[in-house]
C-alpha cells in the first residue's frame, strides 16, 4: 500500500464516518489508525447487508442538498440498496467510462448503441454518461424490442454495442436468423461483467462480427466503468486512482497469495455520497501479476470465474459455474448455455444438468450426454445426471441469467 493510497484511505475513513451505516460500523477508529495494510486489515468488512439495512439513506455521507442523483441495485432479497451520488461522483464515474470506451479503441468517431436499462439501474445510464464524455453519438436504446434494435443498427450505422453478454448472444442469433449480417457495421462490443464462458464469447465475436471487452463494475460502486479488459484479453485493468482492492479467501477472510483466486473486496478511494471500506463484492477473480503487453499500468484482475455464493458444495467438492462453461466449450454440439438444478433426494444430492444441442440424431445426442458427463465426473469428481434440451430452449435473458437452481435449502 503506497503513501498516496494510505492518504486517500485515511481520508475515506474519515469522511465516510458522516454517514449513519460507517458512524457505528468504524465506531472508534480514525483515519490516521490505519499506517500500514496490516492495520487496514484488521477493519471490518461490508456486506450488502449491511447497505440494506441503512436503506433509504443510512449510507450517504454527505447532506441530502449535495446529492444529485440515487441509483439502486436490486436486492434479490427484498429490501432495495440506495446509493446517492454527488455531482462530483458522476463527474469520476463518467471519466472511468471514458477512460474505458479509449482502452477499447472507441473514438468520437464511433456510434454506440446502448442496450443495458437505464433508470434506477447503473448501467444503460453509465455506458451513456461515458460516451457523452468522449463525445460519441449515442443510441440509448435500453433493452427489449429487438426488432427495433436491430433496425435502428441498421439504419445508424450502430459501431459499437454495449450490453450483457445474454442480450449480445441473443442479438447475434437474432442477426444470423434474420440473414442480415451485411447490413449489420458493428466493430466492438463492450459486454458487462457477468461471468461468461469461452464458447458464448466466441459466439457472440462470430455472430456480431465485432472485438469483445469485458467492462466491471456493480451499482454499490459507481456501476460499470471501474475496469476493462484490454485488446490483449489478458484479464480487466481496474482504475487503482478510485479503487484500491483486495483479494481474499471468502472463507477464512485473509488476503490470499498474489495470483490465487480469491473474492474481490474493493474500497472506494474518491467517493463522495456512499464511500465504502472493504466492500464484499462476492465477485471471485485472481490478481494477474505480470505487464500487459498494452503498456498500461493500471493493475489486472482475471475475467470473473464465477460468485462466491454461487460456488456450490456438493458431495464434498466445490463446484464452480466456471467449470461447466469449460467442459461445454470443450464438446462439439453443445452450447454455451445450461442450467442447473441440485435437489436433495432420499439422502443424496443429485446434481442435473441441462444443456442445448442442435444436433438431431437421437444416437449422436445420446452419445454427447454421455461424453459431458465422463467430462464431468473426470475434471470435477462426481457423476451428475446430463440431459439435453432443443437449441435456445433455455432462456436468454435480457439481464444476468440465472443458471443454477439449488432446491436443497
Ligand atoms: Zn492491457
Amino acid at each position: 500500500m503506497n503513501l498516496k493510497i494510505l492518504k486517500k484511505i485515511q481520508k475515506t475513513i474519515e469522511h465516510a464516518k458522516n454517514s449513519e451505516l460507517y458512524k457505528k460500523h468504524l465506531d472508534g477508529i480514525n483515519g490516521e489508525d490505519i499506517q500500514s495494510y496490516e492495520d487496514f486489515q484488521k477493519l471490518p468488512f461490508t456486506e450488502k447487508k449491511d447497505l440494506q439495512n441503512s436503506y433509504p439513506m443510512g449510507i450517504s455521507a454527505v447532506d441530502n442538498k449535495d446529492i444529485v442523483r440515487i441509483h439502486s441495485s436490486s436486492g434479490t432479497t427484498g429490501t432495495p440498496v440506495i446509493i446517492p451520488y454527488t455531482k462530483k461522483d458522476l463527474e469520476d464515474w463518467a471519466k472511468m467510462f471514458k477512460r474505458c470506451y479509449e482502452v477499447a479503441g472507441v473514438t468520437n468517431e464511433d456510434i454506440i448503441h446502448i442496450t443495458p436499462g437505464y433508470g434506477l439501474w447503473t448501467a444503460g445510464i453509465g455506458f451513456q454518461l461515458g460516451a457523452e464524455l468522449l463525445g460519441a453519438m449515442t443510441i440509448p436504446l435500453g433493452p427489449g424490442n429487438t426488432s427495433k434494435q436491430l433496425k435502428m443498427m441498421k439504419d445508424l450505422k450502430s459501431t459499437v454495442l454495449t450490453a450483457t453478454s445474454s442480450y449480445a448472444l441473443l442479438l447475434g442469433e437474432e442477426i444470423e436468423k434474420c440473414s442480415i449480417k451485411e447490413d449489420i457495421h458493428l466493430k466492438k462490443a463492450l459486454i458487462g461483467s457477468e461471468r461468461w464462458g469461452k464458447k458464448m464469447r466466441e459466439r457472440i465475436a462470430k455472430e456480431l462480427g465485432v472485438e469483445l471487452y469485458d467492462i466491471y463494475g456493480l451499482t454499490e460502486i459507481y456501476g460499470p466503468g471501474i475496469g476493462i479488459s484490454c485488446k490483449y484479453e489478458s484479464g480487466m485493468h481496474i482504475w487503482d486512482d478510485y479503487i484500491f482492492y483486495e483479494i481474499i479467501d471468502p472463507k477464512t477472510n485473509e488476503r490470499v497469495k498474489k495470483g490465487e483466486v480469491g473474492e474481490l473486496v474493493v474500497t472506494t478511494l474518491e467517493k463522495e455520497g456512499a464511500p465504502l471500506i472493504r466492500y464484499r463484492t462476492h465477485d471471485l477473480t485472481r490478481e494477474i501479476e505480470d505487464d500487459c503487453p498494452c503498456g498500461l499500468a493500471y493493475p489486472r484482475i482475471d475475467t470473473l470465474i464465477g460468485r462466491s455464493d454461487d460456488m456450490i458444495k456438493i458431495k464434498g467438492t466445490i463446484l464452480y459455474p466456471s467449470s461447466v462453461d469449460q467442459i461445454l466449450s470443450e464438446v462439439e454440439g453443445a452450447s454455451s448455455e445450461y442450467q442447473i438444478i441440485i435437489d436433495h433426494l432420499n439422502g443424496r444430492d443429485i446434481l442435473t444438468l441441462f444443456f442445448e444441442t442442435e444436433l438431431e440424431d437421437e444416437e449422436d445426442i445420446k452419445k454427447l450426454e454421455r461424453e459431458i458427463v465422463n467430462r464431468f465426473k473426470d475434471r470435477i469428481g462426481f457423476t451428475p445426471k446430463v440431459i439435453s434440451v432443443g437449441f435456445k430452449d433455455l432462456p436468454r435473458n435480457e439481464k444476468k441469467s440465472t443458471r443454477i437452481f439449488d432446491n436443497r435449502y
